[in-house]
């Protein structure tokens, strides 16, 4: 058996990240991967503003702690003052640039204003208050995104913050998936609205889908595919042509009667591995030739849906975002936090327990923890990693993987 991290090292050895460049809107670049390292043109600020409402005033000229001013402007964000001579003040609002002159900025709840056009400052500023230079959040030609970076909320607004319209991003990773298994029906397909005897409902079309938008893959669905040889080569041939990567679900148990491992041998190359994971263990890992000439990545995934689910989560999220271009994808962050439960019975494999924050800092744990048993995620807030060969006994430190490091 693979240890996890033998297998992810198979996975990333084998990666062929995507390397084509389109050029999007930033509006439209939500979730995108960046394919060049990009600059600011600017300083941001672009000038010394004001951070408060106020009067922007010569900080010497209120050293006593109160000063009667002559208010000689008034400067709205988006206008340029006028220098600020001395015994002055210039009525400033929130991020209009200083006035040459001014070195310091009073807010107004220490300002009264008089119908004299003066103004009585309460307060002696030192040199420099309330101001934001220059340059103190970005230099001009500093680089502020890296190359192969994944683009979220705040990267978008920095990328706007120094004026860049349009950013180069990598084409998303195309990924097929099909459903093996004869006893599967869609929701809202059973005949009559009742599921047959044997039949289950297909889940696993729903998580698998799910996890790959969360990753922006453009996905094609070939639905579930009849089990018979003839039907699974052919959906392989038609997935690999416009592909990156062809995923399954089903059929990698150890001797399962079913048609993924001839037919992914048939049509390319197949490694089946045995993973010392739980729930998990089966994954299957192989290509798919195009007619082109080169070929599609295949991956096979458990068919039990707590299998599937996870076995995504360990594996094929890691090695879609590689593919995908992205620099560095950190490992998932894990939180050491205390177990409020036993859990006697030692595993050879290394777990991954479905549990979740109780509000005292400590963790509880799913009562069925079964690969079968879908709920457990949902009740869940993340997976405890717990090593092969590991009891646990209330009281003790865990590595806990929030789901929310593990879906996106
Ligand atoms: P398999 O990996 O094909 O041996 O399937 C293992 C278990 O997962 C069986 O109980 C299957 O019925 C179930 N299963 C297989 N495919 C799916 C699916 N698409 N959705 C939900 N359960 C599935
Ligand atoms: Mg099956």
């Amino acid at each position: 058996m693979l240890s996890v991290k033998e297998a992810l090292d198979f996975l990333f050895a084998a990666v062929r990240p995507v390397t084509e460049v389109e050029t999007i809107a930033t509006l439209a670049a939500n979730g995108r991967v960046l394919a060049a390292a990009q600059k600011s043109t600017i300083d941001v600020p672009s000038a010394d503003n004001t951070q408060m409402d106020g009067y922007a005033v010569r900080s010497g000229d209120c050293a006593s702690g109160t000063a009667r001013l002559t208010v000689s402007q008034r400067i709205p964000a988006g206008q340029v003052g006028m220098p600020l001579e001395p015994g002055c003040a210039a009525r400033i609002f929130t991020g209009a640039m200083i006035p040459p002159g001014a070195d310091a900025v009073v807010m107004q709840e220490q300002c009264a204003a008089h119908d004299d056009g003066t103004v009585t400052i309460n307060h002696a500023p030192p040199a420099g208050e309330w101001i934001r230079r220059a340059g103190e959040d970005i230099c001009q030609d500093a680089t502020i995104l890296a190359a192969g970076t994944r683009l979220r909320s705040q990267e978008l607004g920095l990328a706007a913050s120094v004026g860049l319209a349009s950013l180069p991003v990598l084409r998303r990773l195309r990924v097929a998936v099909f459903f093996t298994g004869d006893e599967l029906t869609m929701p809202g397909e059973a005949p009559g609205g009742v599921l047959a005897p044997g039949a289950i409902y297909n889940s696993n079309r729903f998580t698998l889908r799910a996890q790959l938008e969360n990753l922006g893959c453009v996905i094609t669905d070939f639905g579930i595919v009849p089990d018979t040889l003839d039907a699974t080569r052919a959906t392989l041939r038609a997935a690999a042509q416009d592909n990156d990567l062809i995923i399954t679900s089903g059929g990698v148990s150890v001797g399962e009667e079913d048609h993924i491992k001839p037919a992914v041998e048939a049509e390319g190359r197949l490694n089946m591995w045995q993973i010392a994971v739980k729930p998990g263990k089966p994954l299957a890992f192989g290509e798919v030739n195009k007619s082109a000439g080169d070929s599609a990545f295949f991956i096979g995934l458990p068919g039990n849906p707590v299998s599937s689910l996870i076995t995504f989560m360990l594996f094929v999220r890691p090695f879609i975002l590689r593919q995908q271009g992205v620099a560095d994808p950190a490992p998932a962050r894990a939180f050491a936090l205390r177990a409020d439960f036993d859990w006697p019975k030692a595993d050879r494999r290394n777990e991954f327990l479905r549990a979740r924050y109780n509000g005292e800092g400590g963790l509880d744990l799913f009562a069925n923890q079964g690969s079968g048993v879908l709920t457990s995620t949902v009740w869940a807030d993340g997976l405890i990693d717990n090593p092969p060969g590991q009891a646990i006994a209330r009281g003790d430190m865990v590595r806990f993987i929030p789901f929310s490091e593990l879906l996106y």
